[in-house]
């Protein structure tokens, strides 16, 4: 078994709509060369930089993903009929092409709606404020009338008791 941990820039348009890895960031590769019978099994994990966008709030996010992966690249015929020594040499120089693994091991593990925080309250309905900047107070005045009265009349006692 051979232990290859190396970095490298990513490929354009790795990850989902929201959310991915930006081109050319730096991914941590961490994986493991096993000889099987049909070829080589390559396992590992992979630690990404993830930018993305809120579902909700469309605040920027960015966290570091970290994904397992699992592939058997397997022997065409021409190295196998090479033999198992010059087939290992070629591999050890090589870094695979682990890229449509990683894509799909970044496919799915990322999230559809990317959420800044769980429980992202999102955005105002009415004026688009960001309601985890403004707080869980945040209202606008009703423009039902017969609350408007009623506040009416809550404030004129008041300036009544007062004076
Ligand atoms: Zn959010
Ligand atoms: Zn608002």
């Amino acid at each position: 078994m051979k232990e290859q941990r190396f970095t490298a820039p990513a490929p354009a348009g790795l990850g989902v709509e929201m959310v991915g890895v930006p081109k050319d960031a730096e991914i941590e590769v961490d994986s493991r060369l096993e000889s099987v019978m049909e070829g080589v099994l390559v396992s590992g994990t992979a630690l990404l930089p993830i930018q993305g966008e809120c579902a909700r709030c469309l605040d920027d996010i960015s966290f570091t993903l970290e994904v397992e992966f699992q592939e058997l690249f397997v022997y065409d015929d021409t190295r196998s009929a090479a033999g198992a020594d010059e087939d290992e040499h070629r591999l050890d120089g090589d870094l695979l092409d682990l890229e449509p693994v990683l894509r799909d091991a970044v496919v799915l593990a990322l999230p559809l709606s990317p959420l800044c925080q769980d429980d992202c309250p999102g955005l105002c309905a009415e004026c688009g404020a960001r309601l985890a900047d403004v707080g869980p107070g945040h209202t606008h005045d009703v423009a039902d009338p017969r609350w408007a009265a009623l506040q009416g009349l809550a404030e004129q006692r008041e300036e009544s008791q007062e004076g």
